[in-house]
């Protein structure tokens, strides 16, 4: 159907029924050897990374996973990766080479920083990282040899909003590849080629998935000629998920519309909540109108999803470990995007080398899962008291 809304693409897109019997989802398609009948069939097949060839090009399964995202995100074609850090190097591999110069987000995901100021370096690939507010002012930065502009916008720790828009035309300006950390807006929030983005990449582990239970990942580009780059890389790296990963993928997606709507909602409630706190310095939401990046998530993303940050007033870690081992709904652990809510300690500042974090009390990220959200306030509410006692 032409012209169909996120959430109709969401429900159908890559479903093709009767060519299944009528069956409503698509068949996991397990595969390694694909056989051709004749040799001029075979030959046929060749080189190209369209087809259905052998199961690390691509299988039907893998196939219907990158239309919906693609055509989600607006964008040409989508290659799926068996995570999201393998999405992201995989990204950057494709579009470097010794002698680069690479600009990366100081507020970027970590394991994705590591991978720039270590494997990068060995490569001789050299990554600078920039402050995510530069806006415009990334132009300085940008060097005859800058191929990679890096952007996550909001970092998913300390949340500032980036001006994706002016650092994308100042990137594209200097001839540089512009790439995109896309897993907190998701496809539906915040679109990345409407803002001059090459590649959108998402740890699809997240809200794509959606249950906690397989690791994926997906870059969708642009254009074509991007995405014949970025798959002929992806190939020769060898990096596919497995087909049942990827249907978890796909079947993630037909809800995520419904599911986002509820994450976004209780996280505002539990932003709003924990604000009028004692014990809270301050609530790093950018759909709040009094945070930092409020007028820049007005002006490109379309909502929220339900992962935040808070800062607490300056207390012991004693009293931050009597808050968070108690809780009872939210668990403590690692990602987010799942139905669960989620309690973390953050460090962020630990993670910087552009700039400073400034941050006077312990800071603390939460995911609002789909639970009732009064019952995540009441949890919330009894771990700030004895936090309140601790300290
Ligand atoms: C989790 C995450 C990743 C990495 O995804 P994995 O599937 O865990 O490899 C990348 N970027 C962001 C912002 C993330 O939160």
């Amino acid at each position: 159907m032409k012209n169909a809304s996120p959430d109709t693409i969401l429900t159908h897109a890559g479903n093709d029924p009767h060519a299944n019997f009528g069956i409503v989802n698509p068949p996991v398609y397990h595969a390694s050897t694909v056989l051709f009948p004749t040799v001029a069939a075979l030959e046929e097949a060749g080189h190209s990374f369209d087809g259905v060839r052998y199961g690390r090009i691509g299988t039907p399964t893998s196939q219907a996973f990158e239309a919906t995202v693609a055509r989600l995100e607006g964008g040409f074609k989508a290659v799926t990766a068996p995570s999201g850090l393998a999405a992201i190097t995989t990204a950057l591999l494709a579009f470097v080479s010794a002698g680069d110069h690479v600009l990366v987000t100081d507020s970027v995901y970590g394991p994705t920083r590591l991978f720039c100021s270590d494997m990068l370096k060995r490569l001789g690939v050299e990554a600078e990282f920039y402050d995510p507010l530069a806006g415009a002012a990334i132009e300085r930065l940008i060097r005859p040899n800058t191929r990679v502009v890096f952007l996550e916008s909001p970092g998913s720790l300390t949340f500032e909003v980036q001006d994706v828009p002016a650092i994308a035309a100042a990137a594209k300006q200097a001839g540089a590849v512009v790439m995109i950390d896309n897993t907190w807006g998701t496809p539906l929030f915040f679109k990345p080629f409407d803002h001059g983005v090459d590649l959108s990449i998402h740890a699809a582990t997240k809200y794509m998935v959606g249950h906690s239970d397989a690791m994926l990942g997906v870059i969708t580009a642009g254009t074509e000629e991007v995405w014949n780059r970025l798959k002929r890389n992806s190939v020769q790296l060898g990096t596919c998920a497995g087909p049942d990963d990827i249907y978890l993928g796909l079947r993630g997606l037909r809800t995520m519309g419904a599911r986002l709507r509820q994450h976004q909602d209780t996280a505002l409630d539990l932003a709003r909540w924990l604000q009028a706190r004692p014990e809270v310095a301050r609530v790093l939401h950018p759909a709040l109108p009094d945070d930092p990046g409020h007028a820049l998530w007005r002006r490109d993303f379309t909502g929220a999803c339900g992962l935040f940050a808070i800062e607490l007033k300056p207390c012991s870690a004693a009293a931050v470990a009597a808050f968070l081992d108690g809780m009872e709904l939210f668990g403590m652990g690692y990602s987010w995007g799942g139905y669960e809510s989620l309690i973390l300690p953050i460090h962020p500042e630990k993670l910087r080398t552009a700039t400073r974090w400034r941050t006077d009390g312990p800071m603390i990220r939460l995911h609002a899962g789909l639970e009732d959200p009064n019952d995540l306030i009441a949890d919330l509410d009894r771990g700030l008291a004895r936090l309140a006692a601790a300290a």
